[in-house]
């Protein structure tokens, strides 16, 4: 059964949801005082933009989506260097060598299409993220618009009829306010004010970008976080306009949260130091490299030559080092790694054929940052230390917003503890439009009531290895693991 006419999903990029204040974002507070607040929602692992966009999309962890990083080497398409997801070039390059898209499995595009529904998507994060969102827009008839312009949309005619309309796309400044200004333009002028698409996405790159360079608590970071509460009370304004403005379903979202970085370990030098030749994501060609390492606060370490010997032994000189938080190894077993003291990739989601040898997570906790904010972790280098930095199990990194409203919020309001993730998104927009999920989705909807309102059960799963011992949290619900924390113990 159909349970609202159109659906309008708003998501912030990397927006913590302890950081929805009255202060920092009245509007946005107003609505979840209003509606239903998933207030343990989570992110998947890693926490990363085009990881957690892939998940969005298909409504499935890594290890059905196979986005198994922002960056990963998969000699399938390159032996050349390691594939960098934000890149259309690369993404062209994955499509060419695999036959298709890089996501594997149905997404909500692909389901939308299917049953001859419109979808338009406005975005201002990188060509890989706009990708992610609807990989085969184009085939699917849809309509996605990136302000980074032509290249970085697989519908390039939306970005020429908008700047047609709108003018020529604005500049590039941090913190991002012109593309703010304008893509909440396109999105509440154009496309809900004309197009009336049955489901319409307006992805917002901030507050990411400013958490990165200019820190999570800044007065520029508050004021662009103002900059895009404006712009979602603008939103609300354009969908009561509408005609059965009522019976829109409204979806409020984040793809994960950040935390702030404390100092430097830069894992990839010390492994080339240790005698590992390490190349990064910025070595093309990676060379006579006998490792790959990609960075963050976490990231993944491929053997080239395939030398699991040289693995185990990575892995426990990782164990030993007082900078690493976690480390994770492919096993058959749903907990323990194949390196005695790791844990299972399995139990972070990550179980893709596609998986790497070996991840490591740099270490965090929940200490307070400068401005007070609990999180705060070691980074390998990206943004000046002080940036906000994600991709790890930090609960800060993993809980994002999600917010039901309108025709979603079905009659509840308020805020529940109840086990849900950016995985149910799909799911709950197809059901909204009363269509079944596609069969790879291991996400749910979020309308089935006993959904609204289970506790959450945690479970936690320990391994060591001498003096590392690490934990990880995770909640289960029909069959999928959220995992909700994790990090190093003592
Ligand atoms: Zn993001």
């Amino acid at each position: 059964m159909q349970k609202a006419a159109r659906i309008v999903v708003v998501v912030f990029d990397g927006l913590r949801p302890d950081m929805v204040t009255p202060d920092r974002m009245p509007n946005l507070f107003g609505f979840a005082q209003d509606n239903l607040w998933f207030r343990e929602a989570r992110s998947v692992f890693p926490s990363m933009t085009r990881v957690a966009t892939s998940s969005i999309s298909t409504g499935a962890p890594p290890a059905v989506h196979g986005v198994v990083g922002n960056s990963f080497y998969y000699p399938a398409v390159t032996t050349g260097h390691i594939l960098d997801t934000s890149l259309m070039a690369d993404l062209t390059l994955a499509e060419s060598a695999l036959g298709g898209s890089l996501l594997c499995g149905e997404t909500l595009g692909d389901r939308l299409a299917f049953h001859g529904k419109s979808f338009a998507v406005v975005h201002s994060g990188a060509a890989g993220s706009c990708y992610a969102i609807n990989p085969r827009a184009a085939a699917n008839g849809h309509w996605t618009f990136s302000v980074l312009g032509r290249d970085a949309s697989r519908t390039p005619e939306a970005v020429d009829e908008m700047v047609a309309r709108f003018g020529p796309l604005p500049p590039r400044n941090l913190p991002r306010f012109e593309e703010t200004e304008y893509v909440t333009r396109v999105f509440t002028e154009h496309v809900l004010a004309e197009m009336d698409p049955d489901v319409a996405l307006i992805w917002f790159n901030e507050p990411d970008t400013s958490f990165h360079y200019k820190f999570l608590g800044s007065v520029e970071t508050n004021a662009v976080m103002r900059a895009v509460d404006i712009a979602f009370g603008r939103i609300l304004e354009a969908i009561a306009a509408r005609s059965g403005g009522e019976e829109t379903a409204i979806i409020v979202a984040s793809d994960h949260g950040q935390i702030s970085s404390s100092g430097v370990a830069d894992i990839a030098a010390l492994l080339t130091e240790e005698g590992h030749a390490a190349a990064r994501p910025a070595d093309r060609p990676i060379a006579d490299a006998r490792i790959t390492v990609t960075g963050g606060n976490m990231g993944e370490i491929r053997m080239v030559d395939g030398d699991l010997d040289r693995r185990d032994r990575i892995a426990r000189w990782l164990m030993e080092r007082d900078e690493i938080g976690m480390v994770f190894t492919p096993s058959e077993d749903p907990v323990h790694g194949a390196v005695p003291g790791t844990l299972s990739l399995a139990l972070a989601g990550m179980d893709h054929a596609r998986q790497p040898e070996l991840v490591y997570v740099l270490r965090s906790g929940a200490e307070a940052d400068p401005y007070g904010l609990p999180g705060l972790g070691l980074i390998t280098g990206g943004v000046p230390v002080g940036g906000g930095m994600h991709g790890g199990l930090n609960r800060h990194e993993l809980n994002t917003v999600l917010m039901l409203g309108g025709a979603a919020r079905a009659g509840a309001s308020g805020i529940t503890d109840s086990p849900a993730g950016i995985v149910d998104i799909a799911p709950t927009v197809l059901d909204l439009l009363g269509l079944a999920p596609a069969s790879s989705m291991r996400g749910a909807s979020l309308m089935h009531p006993e959904l609204r309102r289970a506790a959450p059960l945690y479970e936690a799963f320990q391994t060591r290895n001498g003096a590392f011992r690490q934990q990880l949290q995770v909640v289960r619900r029909n069959g999928h693991l959220f995992p909700m924390h994790g990090g190093r113990l003592g």
